[in-house]
């Protein structure tokens, strides 16, 4: 018998999920009305991080398809227990070189790119797995030194050596906005990723779209839409708080979420 990687879920997970599930959603459609936009320019990505695969499978259920990791090896695992599910998989933590193998395995989408280093690990394996991949560049918009990300400054130049990366498909940016109770500071940081982003558009190489903006979780998702996300990436509001630290995914964060 296959191994479903655990015990089995039940039904109230599932209801349980497809309501946190509608709330987020209602919330976006409301963040979307107060900004005159269309709710179906906003993608919802949720973040599984330390959700086990057995209860990813009442997500799934719950009408989730698409899941994302921060952490390529906890993705890969939870690939390989819920294979037999038609799941895509989007990376949005930062990449280490010897990660790039297996990140070109199974990920559809990869969303902190911010190193040449890590396009040409990419591309070189895509081209041997006859891949491609969906990528975003992530900008560090708080100025925080702690944050991974280009600083804004770099995008432009680093941009223009993208096309040589044949696999990578570029989708957009991503960022995220600096912890704090202060919503002119955190709405300050994604109204810099769009201005990044209107700014490429006009310059960007042929043939390289920069048009998504993935920017928003729990704590400020319907800021960022009010600034132009066009993906949003929610964990917690989804699937409930998390044991582990934010410092655990992101040095030196503060916890302020
Ligand atoms: C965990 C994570 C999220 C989601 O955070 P929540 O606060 O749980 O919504 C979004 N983006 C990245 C890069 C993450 O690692």
């Amino acid at each position: 018998m296959a191994d479903t990687g655990g015990s089995a879920f039940s039904q109230s997970d599932v209801d349980n999920y497809a309501a946190r599930l509608a709330t987020v959603r209602e919330r976006i459609a409301a963040a979307c009305r107060r900004a005159g936009r269309d709710p179906a320019e906003v993608r919802l990505l949720p973040i599984s991080k330390t959700v086990p695969a057995p209860l990813l499978r009442a997500a799934y259920a719950a009408g989730m398809t698409a899941l994302g990791e921060n952490k390529v090896q906890e993705a890969k695992g939870k690939w390989q227990a819920m294979a037999d599910l038609p799941l895509s998989w989007s990376i949005v933590g930062h990449l280490q070189t010897n990660k790039a193998r297996d990140v070109a395995r199974f990920a559809d989408e990869f969303q902190a790119l911010d190193s040449l280093r890590v396009a040409e690990a990419l591309d070189r394996r895509l081209e041997v797995e006859d891949r491609t991949l969906d990528v975003f560049v992530q900008v560090n918009t708080s100025g925080e030194e702690s944050k991974f990300g280009l600083s804004p400054d770099e995008v432009a130049a680093f941009a223009r050596e993208l096309p040589a990366f044949s696999r990578l498909k570029v989708k957009g940016l991503m960022t995220l906005a600096i912890f704090s109770a202060d919503e002119a500071r955190v709405r300050r940081c994604f109204r810099l990723l769009r201005d990044l982003r209107d700014r490429l558009r006009a310059e960007a190489p042929a043939g390289l779209s920069f048009e998504q903006l993935s920017m928003g979780m729990s704590g400020d998702f319907e800021i960022a839409i009010e600034e132009g996300a066009t993906l949003v990436r929610v964990g917690q509001a989804i699937f409930g708080p998390r044991p582990t630290k934010d410092a655990d995914y992101w040095p030196g964060a503060a916890g302020i979420s």
